[in-house]
């Protein structure tokens, strides 16, 4: 695997990369308790929607710009990298000001236009896989995104016969690409189930099955969250989480970063 740096944090072989926070960034208060919650657990990587794509369009959209002060303010007194989504090639220039790594999320990865732009921007990005694409679609969306050289792929469930679930985590994918390609692949466990009873379990196959890193959700309150929060991990859920991930990296050798 071709090892990407992002500021001084590296993900290579034998690391193991949480990205986590909320699905959407709704207040100033939610987000900073949120961020200094996932500081004391040593997450570094922290991600938070700003542009959200829902399928209702009457469910809440994102913070939209609102968001971008409260990033700021509590990058600001916080140290952290922040992973958001992109979702038009109009929000590069704004979005250039706070995120250090772009996501691509699962209804874009088909956006050829907007993958050609972020072809050329001097941050990484996580490059989810559409939920009815076929693997070799999905690497060729990476294509699209050379030359830039610090791509993720990130498996966050596809879309099968299945309904007791959101969709369905294919594990398969994950082993498949480490042999077929060089490039970092992440889990999302939060999409791949959308019920938190599910995120641990499917987080620690990932880690075995030899993924980089998780993208995961992680709520406040999660009852109130005001998307996703069905699939959000609670703070408690969380910390016995990384506990497990750490034990169980020890025998593979990597460190959870
Ligand atoms: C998200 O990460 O909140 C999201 C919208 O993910 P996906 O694109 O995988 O549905
Ligand atoms: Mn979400």
């Amino acid at each position: 695997m071709k090892s990407i740096s992002i500021k001084n944090h590296k993900i290579e072989e034998s690391t193991f990369t949480l990205m986590a926070g909320p699905c959407s960034i709704e207040s100033k208060e939610q987000f900073e308790s949120i961020v200094k919650f996932l500081k004391t657990q040593g997450v570094s990587i922290i991600r938070g929607g700003i542009f959200k794509p829902r399928t209702n369009p009457k469910d809440f959209q994102g913070l939209r710009e609102k968001a971008f002060p409260i990033v700021k303010e509590i990058k600001e007194k916080e140290d952290f990298l922040f992973i958001t989504e992109i979702t038009d090639v109009r929000q590069i220039e704004s979005l250039m000001e706070v995120a250090d790594i772009f996501q691509v999320g699962t209804r874009n990865m088909y956006n050829y236009d907007l993958l050609k732009e972020l072809a050329h921007i001097n941050r990484p990005v996580l490059l989810k896989r559409n939920f009815s694409a076929s693997i070799k679609e999905w690497l060729f969306a990476a294509k699209y995104l050379s030359p830039n050289n610090q791509i993720i792929l990130c498996e966050r469930g596809i879309r099968t016969f299945e309904t007791a679930y959101r969709n369905t985590f294919d594990i398969n994918a994950v082993s498949y690409l480490k042999q077929n390609s060089h490039l970092p692949i992440f889990v999302d466990p939060s999409h791949a189930t959308g019920h938190n009873s599910l995120v641990s379990d499917i987080a620690k196959s990932a880690l075995v099955a030899g993924a980089h890193g998780l993208l995961i959700e992680v709520h406040n309150e999660p009852d109130k969250a005001l998307s996703d929060g069905a699939q959000a991990l609670s703070f408690n859920q969380f910390s016995s989480l990384i506990k497990d991930l750490k034990n169980l990296s020890k025998s593979l050798n990597k460190k959870v970063l």
